[in-house]
């Protein structure tokens, strides 16, 4: 008989529990042997893969932080940056916003309504046109003010 086949019939006459028994013993020695895995689906195999990932990111979440965390933290907290440094962040920082063209669209955004939205009037006293913000142009239009005439005289 080979020893294959001698283990095979004696894992078939074993009890669940001993099988399970068996099985800890397999992993913990991590010699894992496929009949036994095949047969024995139980998501041991699943649970032991999940400890994998796990670990795995428990590395990578550590090398991260000896990456970076501590030295940054020193960098910033324990230096004095020169005004020559400060300079370069303040670039950095820059080139990042136009990069990212979200802040300049919303720094112009506003700007640009307002241009467009400005409406021309005619003041009725000195019948000069002017461009300004649709709220405060009157209901009727030629009843409009300009600045000056509002200021001065009824
Ligand atoms: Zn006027």
């Amino acid at each position: 008989m080979d020893k294959k086949e001698q283990l095979a019939s004696l894992l078939a006459s074993l009890s669940s529990d001993q099988m399970e028994e068996l099985e800890a013993l397999l992993q913990k020695s991590s010699v894992t042997s496929r009949s036994t895995k095949k047969k024995k689906r139980r998501g041991k195999g699943k649970r032991k893969k999940r400890e994998a990932a796990k670990t795995k990111e428990q590395q990578l979440a550590s090398e991260q932080n000896m990456k970076d965390s501590p030295p940054t933290g020193e960098f910033l907290e324990g230096l004095s940056l020169t005004s020559a440094e400060k300079e370069e962040l303040q670039e950095a920082s820059l080139s990042d916003k136009k990069m990212g063209a979200h802040e300049p669209l919303q720094n112009q955004s506003p700007l640009k309504k307002k241009a467009e939205h400005r409406v021309e009037v005619r003041c009725r006293i000195c019948g000069k046109t002017e461009k300004v913000s649709p709220g405060i142009v009157p209901p009727e239009r030629d009843r409009f003010k300009c600045n000056t005439c509002c200021c001065s005289a009824g």
